[in-house]
């Protein structure tokens, strides 16, 4: 066990798992993030609520640098990962995204079967010594997605035959296979009919138990289900972060209250 874990395991969760300083992102000259800092809990399910365009979905990206992927954006500040800097040279983006995994709004399985899906990261990341170990990754992570009992008589089968909710499933085991810290999802539930947000929103109270979970929502009754941090972005700004309940029943700042009770959105 590393130092780190070593200490959350001491102090429990007062360590935050990301800690975010000025961070500012642009696209080109549109600034869509304006000096957030925000320190992400450990082992708890963190939501980012706010009107369309407030910068949730950017923020979020910046957390396992997935704008890099944008040709116009930049992103300056300091996100550290566990105390150390996700931006720093040294760091490969590639591993980056192993340890901080993401979930986007609508299930995006590859067109391989159910078990290459999960499969897949392992393998490039080399994390699996024989095809056994690899197997028990497998079924391991289709059971934290809750999704063993209906895929394991059909890993062969492509992971596109599944329906939309186990396909999201299936995206969250993806993630999880390559054991990440984190998880980032990105508005995960609304492709999804309402039995299968359900079933999706009782796996994220599940998986708390082993990662810190960042969700973005455009549903402030999901967020208070789910979450028990909740920060609200208004115009790139991160206006107020604090405990869930807080935040929906005695807001600090009145552009919050304004929001939670339909004013503005
Ligand atoms: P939210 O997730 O809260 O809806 P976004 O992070 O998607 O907000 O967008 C924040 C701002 O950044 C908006 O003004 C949006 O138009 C802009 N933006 C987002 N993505 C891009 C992009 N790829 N290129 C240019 N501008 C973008």
């Amino acid at each position: 066990m590393n130092d780190m874990r070593l200490m959350e395991r001491a102090v429990g969760h007062d360590i935050p798992k990301i800690s975010a300083k000025n961070v500012q992102v642009h696209y080109g000259d549109t600034h869509a993030i304006k000096d957030v800092d925000i320190e992400i809990p450990s082992k708890m399910v963190t939501a980012f609520i706010g009107p369309s365009g407030c910068g949730k979905s950017t923020f979020l990206r910046c957390l396992n640098r997935m704008n890099d992927t944008i040709d116009s954006c930049r992103v300056r500040g300091e996100i550290l990962l566990d105390n150390e800097d996700i931006y720093d040279a040294k760091v490969d983006p590639v591993q980056l995204r192993a340890k901080v995994g993401m979930v986007f709004q609508k299930p995006n399985p590859f067109p391989k079967s159910i078990y290459d899906n999960v499969a897949y990261g392992p393998k490039i990341h080399g994390l699996a010594a024989s095809k056994t170990e690899l197997d028990e990754i497998v079924e391991n992570s289709l059971r934290k997605a809750a999704l063993w009992d209906q895929a394991k008589d059909r890993l062969n089968q492509p992971g596109t035959g599944l329906s939309g909710g186990q396909q999201q499933r299936l995206c969250i085991a993806r993630a999880i296979a390559t054991s990440p810290d984190v998880l980032l999802m990105d508005e995960p539930c609304s492709a999804l009919d309402p039995i299968a947000t359900a079933q999706v929103e009782e796996l994220i109270d599940e998986l708390r138990e082993n990662f810190s979970v960042v969700i973005v929502t455009h549903s402030m009754q999901q967020a208070a289900r789910v979450s028990q941090k909740t920060a609200f972005f208004h115009l790139g700004n991160l206006v107020e972060f604090g405990e869930t309940n807080q935040i929906f029943t005695n807001p600090d700042d009145p552009r919050t209250e304004s929001y939670i009770t339909g004013r503005i959105g």
